[in-house]
């Protein structure tokens, strides 16, 4: 801990100061085969050389001048992430939540042209949607909430993947203007919902003239096999957000939308100083380059379909291990008790690892991962949890 930082996080006792690929270093030079990529971020691995470059020439032409004239890399990145997406227009910023505050910010403003005096939107149970007041309103978690009371107002809850709840909301909610999901939920222990359900909600929301909002901020941008996780379902929301790969750890976040929820916003309704500035866009682009020339969606898949195999099989007959789930490199391992010691115990063999929901270990390894990376995530996860089981 350090006296001059904010007590926000449970840090490893490990100084991480340098990348390279699929492996991270501390300061002693140790490295560590990194499943975390700062919470599914690094999707192309530490210190990527084509994006290394793209910055370096990016921040020695213009960093940032502000959205006070038109900005051509900003331009060509909504382009090419609307043509990706079926969305229309974007709207950028600088994470998650924000992205998520736009959304519900387009919402509400919809709402009111269509005379909703108090719109709300519906949301899941364990959902995560970020940590400013609205977003932790809006998340299933009462632990992100707690102490920070009062929420902001205007949700329904409903549990996750639950259809019939859904049409519940739609009998008895006449307020309701839009449904807001993760199409897989991540901080929630990657749970994805029953099949057919993210068409069915996409059905309810057209039946009483809602929006559907996707998170995919956590789904996006290759992780589970597809450019987005919707794309699995052939489901086209009107509003869908996204960040965290986008700038492979340039923060950047994007609001993305289609038909009335692309043009609700006027000027003088929302903004962003830094969002979209040419040193993001000009790296998310790269990114964006990278993601399809090397065709990491379908690597995302087939690695992803052959890392899922191989967990299962190891660890098989593991009696504490309740799942092994997940799609593409968006994988999860639920335990039957709480397991945040396993990530000091991973660390130790040399893997940083991530635990969410305190029993979901939870794998967002790079999609460049090597198979020789895959056979020592294989081995250490199978050591970890026989001694796991062991402990019992
Ligand atoms: N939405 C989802 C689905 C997330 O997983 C996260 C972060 O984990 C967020 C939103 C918040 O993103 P950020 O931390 O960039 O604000």
């Amino acid at each position: 801990m350090n006296d001059y930082l904010m007590d926000t996080y449970a840090r490893l006792p490990v100084s991480l100061v340098r990348g390279d690929g699929a492996w991270i270093y501390d300061e002693q030079g140790k490295r560590y085969l990194d499943t975390v990529t700062g919470i599914g971020v690094c999707g192309l691995g530490h210190a990527h050389p084509e994006i290394a470059e793209a910055m370096a020439e990016q921040a020695r032409t213009l960093v940032h001048a502000g959205n006070v004239a038109r900005m051509p890399l900003q331009e060509r990145l909504a382009e090419r992430l609307c043509r990706i997406t079926g969305m229309e227009r974007a709207f950028f910023c600088n994470s998650g939540a924000e992205a998520n505050e736009c959304a519900l910010k387009i919402a509400r403003r919809v709402g009111h042209e269509h005379d909703v005096e108090s719109p709300e939107v519906v949301v899941a149970e364990g959902s995560f949607h970020g940590r400013t007041l609205a977003m932790l309103s809006a998340s299933g978690s009462r632990k992100v909430q707690a102490g920070f009371e009062p929420l902001v107002q205007g949700f329904v809850r409903v549990p996750y993947g639950d259809a019939a709840a859904l049409e519940s909301v739609a009998r008895h909610s006449p307020s309701v203007v839009a449904v807001m999901l993760e199409p897989i939920q991540g901080e929630g222990g990657v749970v994805s919902p029953p099949e057919g359900y993210l068409r069915k909600v996409r059905e309810i929301c057209d039946a009483n003239g809602w929006l559907l909002i996707l998170d995919e901020v956590q789904t996006g941008l290759c992780k589970t096999g597809r450019w987005y996780a919707c794309q699995h379902d052939d489901v086209l929301p009107d509003v869908l957000t996204t960040a965290k790969a986008l700038g492979n750890g340039l923060p950047i976040g994007a609001c993305l939308a289609r038909g009335e929820a692309a043009t609700v916003l006027k000027p003088g309704k929302h903004g962003s100083t830094f969002g979209g500035n040419p040193l993001a866009c000009r790296t998310a682009l790269m990114v964006l380059d990278i993601m399809e020339r090397d065709r990491l969606y379908e690597r995302a898949q087939s690695v992803g379909e052959s890392l899922l195999g191989r967990l299962r099989e190891r660890l098989a007959g593991n009696d504490r291990v309740v799942a092994v789930r997940g799609r593409g490199l968006m994988l999860g391992i639920e335990l039957d008790a709480p397991a945040g010691e396993l990530k000091h115990a991973a660390l130790k063999r040399g893997v940083l690892l991530n635990v969410t929901r305190e029993k979901v270990i939870r794998l967002l390894p790079p999609l460049t991962i090597a198979e020789d990376e895959l056979d020592l995530l294989v081995d250490v996860l199978g050591e970890i949890l026989d001694a796991f089981r062991e402990a019992a």
